[in-house]
C-alpha cells in the first residue's frame, strides 16, 4: 500500500457525520485497519509524512486567512490527548496554531452560559485552534454527575429532562454558525478500552516519571465507566454532522491513534484547496519597484556590497 492511499483511507475510515443508528460498542478500541505491530516504524514514517504535508497546508492556511480550523480532542483519562496532540502538532508554526485546555469551571466561567469561556478562545481566521476537552464536557461528565449543574446557576424553571437534548441541539446550532463563518470543526473521540486505561493508569503509578500524570479520581471516575460509555454514544450520536463530524479513533495502540487523526488533518486541510494569496496588478508593480530600490543601493555604496565578500 502506498503511503498516500493508506492515509487516505484512514483519514475516512472512522469519520461519523451522521449520527444515525450510532452504537459505540461496534467501534473496536484496538482497531489497527489491518496493520500488525510490525507496522509500527513505518507508521513512524508515515507520521512523520503526514505531519510535514501539515506544515506545508499550515503555511498556506495562514497566508491566506480565510479558514480557521478547530479540533476537538475528547476522551476518557488516559486516552492519549496529550500526547497525540503533541505529536501530531509537532511540525505546524506556533504561531498560526493555540491549544486550549478546558478544566472544571472556575467560579467566574459557571456564572456564564456552558459555551462563554470556549468561545473565547476560537481559532481566528488563519489559525489552528486545539480545544483538550471543550464545551461537549457539558453533556458527559456533567450528565454522569448531574449535580454539577446546581453550580452552573442555570435558573432552576430552565433545568427539566429535556436539557442534555437542548445542549446538543444549542452545540449543533453552534457547530453551524461557525462552520458557515468559515471554520472548519472536527471533532476527535479517543476511544481505549477500560482495560487499557487500567494498564496506562498502573503505569503511572509504577513510573515515577509518569505519577504526575496519575491523580487518584482518575480511578474514582472509573468506577462511572459505562455511564461515560453511554454519555459518549448519545453525545456523538446527537452531534455527528457533516459540517462537524465526529472521528471515532481507536485509542488503545498510541502510534495507529496519532496516525488516523494526523490523516483526518491532512485531508481536511487538503479538502479546502488552501493555496497562497494571488498577487494582482498593482501588488506586482509594488515588489517590482521594491526589488530595484533594493539593488540600486548596492550599486550606490559599492563599498558595503564589497565587504560582504
Ligand atoms: P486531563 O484530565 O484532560 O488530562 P488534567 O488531568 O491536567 O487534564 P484535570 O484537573 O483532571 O486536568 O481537569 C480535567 C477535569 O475537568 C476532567 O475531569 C473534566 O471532566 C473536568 N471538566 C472539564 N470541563 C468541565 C465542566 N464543564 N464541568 C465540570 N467538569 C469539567
Ligand atoms: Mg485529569
Amino acid at each position: 500500500v502506498s503511503n498516500d492511499k493508506q492515509l487516505k483511507e484512514l483519514a475516512k475510515k472512522y469519520v461519523i457525520d451522521s449520527g444515525k443508528h450510532f452504537k459505540l460498542k461496534k467501534h473496536d478500541t484496538a482497531d489497527t485497519n489491518g496493520l500488525g505491530a510490525e507496522f509500527k516504524s513505518e507508521a513512524q514514517d508515515l507520521l512523520r509524512r503526514s505531519t510535514q504535508m501539515m506544515a506545508e497546508y499550515q503555511d498556506k492556511l495562514y497566508a491566506q486567512d480565510r479558514w480557521a480550523l478547530l479540533l476537538i480532542f475528547q476522551a476518557m483519562d488516559a486516552a492519549g490527548k496529550d500526547g497525540t496532540i503533541k505529536h501530531v502538532m509537532s511540525g505546524v508554526n506556533p504561531q498560526g496554531c493555540q491549544v486550549y485546555s478546558f478544566k472544571a469551571p472556575s467560579l467566574k466561567e459557571q456564572d456564564h452560559d456552558f459555551m462563554w469561556r470556549t468561545n473565547l478562545c476560537l481559532p481566528e481566521r488563519g489559525n489552528i485552534g486545539i480545544f483538550n476537552r471543550s464545551y461537549y464536557e457539558e453533556v458527559l461528565v456533567v450528565r454522569v454527575h448531574p449535580e454539577f449543574l446546581n453550580n452552573e446557576h442555570v435558573p432552576d424553571d430552565l433545568v427539566t429532562k429535556n436539557i442534555w437534548q437542548e445542549r446538543f441541539e444549542d452545540i449543533n446550532n453552534a457547530e453551524r454558525y461557525l462552520s458557515r463563518n468559515g471554520t472548519v470543526i472536527r471533532k476527535f473521540f479517543l476511544h481505549v478500552s477500560k482495560e487499557e486505561q487500567k494498564k496506562r493508569f498502573l503505569r503511572r503509578l509504577e513510573e515515577p516519571e509518569h505519577n504526575w500524570k496519575f491523580s487518584a479520581t482518575d480511578v474514582k471516575e472509573r468506577q462511572f465507566w459505562d455511564e461515560y460509555q453511554e454519555a459518549y454514544e448519545d453525545m456523538i450520536a446527537n452531534t455527528a454532522t457533516e459540517h462537524a463530524p465526529w472521528i471515532v479513533v481507536p485509542a488503545d495502540n498510541k502510534w495507529f491513534a496519532r496516525l488516523v487523526v494526523s490523516s483526518v488533518i491532512v485531508h481536511t486541510l487538503k479538502g479546502l484547496n488552501l493555496s497562497y494569496p494571488a498577487v494582482d496588478e498593482t501588488k506586482k508593480k509594488e515588489l517590482a519597484a521594491a526589488e530595484v530600490e533594493l539593488k540600486r543601493e548596492g550599486r550606490k555604496n559599492p563599498a558595503a556590497s564589497k565587504r560582504k565578500k
